[in-house]
């Protein structure tokens, strides 16, 4: 077996922990963390179906596609669920989610999504904490697209369940992915007749198995090129520094949210107010007229190293969206995004300025 992929050594329990404790230091929280062998979906439904039951009114905040799903799953373990949703080109903001709890003072979960990739908005995470900390609720958050783009302060927001996963801003592998759980959240599982156990969504089996065990033997075999890789992700924020990963983030969408407005021909950032909008990935509106499925395949087709793609399901015709995952986060890749977007709008008869566009951009991802 000559190929570096084939016959590696298994992954030591010691290194698979030491694993976890760097997802940790990076979600900056003393919480257990636990990393699941599978894509991100895994924690995101195991948290839910851990924590939730008959006997919970959850408030699930919708602001994109996985705010429904979350909710689909909560009423599939019979909680009651109390939807919070607000138009997908703005944020929802903390005083909405501190109305909804005081006229619900029955609530005892909520769930909310960070940043969302699918439509380009981020949420107040740290405001909203405090309100439902305030309230006593169990905080779940999904931070599969904001974990490595932006701050992810999980002990200072007071998050009980935060998912992440290695796909997005943190440059890695889509198979696996981690959970921190708060003592809290361990004992709403431990008390919750319907939580998995003896499951691949299990929580608790990990608890078990694993945590309480002493992290010395691992309950299965883990997917070890997944793990490798995720190592090899925190090994290289860790290099570089967190601050300035995020930071790079930060100019890409600037840079992205800027060049897009001056090129002109009617392309508009989707979110509205360039504070709520994500640093992992810029949604644009397309000009009207345009689809925005048929300009991705024009600008893909001029350049298919850019990481360019329409919206999802009903989005499809409106919406383009700008990756600038990870090592996508950079001044060279934005630039060949908005050359790549230039040519299929002119291709498609809509004037537009590609030198304005791309000062505009340099200009602002140098702020
Ligand atoms: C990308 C993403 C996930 C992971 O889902 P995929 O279908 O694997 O992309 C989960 N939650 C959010 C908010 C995401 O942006």
């Amino acid at each position: 077996m000559t190929h570096p992929l084939l016959g590696l050594a298994p992954l030591s329990a010691a290194r698979f922990a030491s694993i976890e404790d760097r997802v940790a230091r990076l979600l900056g929280t003393t919480q257990d963390v636990v990393i699941m062998q599978g894509e991100a979906l895994l924690p995101l439904e195991g948290a839910i179906r851990g924590t939730a039951g008959p006997g919970t009114t959850a408030l699930n905040v919708i602001t994109g596609p996985y705010g429904q799903t979350f909710g689909g799953w909560l009423r599939d373990c019979g909680a009651t669920v109390i939807d919070l949703a607000v138009p997908f080109h703005t944020a929802v903001k903390a005083g909405q989610i501190r109305e909804a709890l005081a006229r619900n003072p029955e609530i005892g979960f909520v769930s909310l999504v960070h940043a969302e990739a699918a439509t380009g908005n981020t949420n107040p995470v740290a405001e909203i904490g405090a309100v439902v900390r305030e309230h006593g609720a169990l905080f779940y958050l999904d931070a599969v697209a904001s974990v490595g783009a932006e701050p992810v302060l999980v002990d200072a927001w007071g998050v009980d369940l935060c998912v992440i996963g290695a796909q997005k801003a943190m440059g890695g592998p889509a198979g696996v992915s981690a959970v921190s759980v708060s003592e809290r959240a361990w004992s709403r599982m431990a008390a919750n007749p319907g939580a998995p156990r003896r499951s691949y969504l299990s929580l608790l089996d990990w608890k078990e198995r694993w945590v309480d065990a002493g992290r010395r033997a691992l309950p299965h075999a883990p997917a070890q090129l997944e793990m490798l890789a995720l190592e090899a992700c925190l090994a290289e924020i860790e290099a570089v520094g967190l601050d300035t990963v995020t930071a790079r983030h930060a100019s890409a969408a600037a840079a992205t949210r800027a060049g897009a407005l001056a090129l002109g021909g009617g392309l508009e950032p989707y979110v509205h107010d360039a504070a709520e909008a994500a640093p992992v990935a810029t949604t644009l509106r397309a000009p009207s007229g345009t689809s925005a499925s048929e300009l991705v395949a024009r600008a893909l087709a001029a350049d298919p190293g850019v990481p360019l793609s329409a919206g999802g399901g009903a989005l499809a015709k409106e919406m383009i969206r700008v990756n600038h995952y990870g090592p996508d986060a950079t001044p060279g890749v934005v630039r060949a995004a908005l050359t790549a977007l230039a040519t299929a709008l002119t291709e498609q008869g809509v004037p537009v300025r590609l030198d304005e566009a791309l000062r505009a951009a340099e200009g602002a991802g140098r702020r």
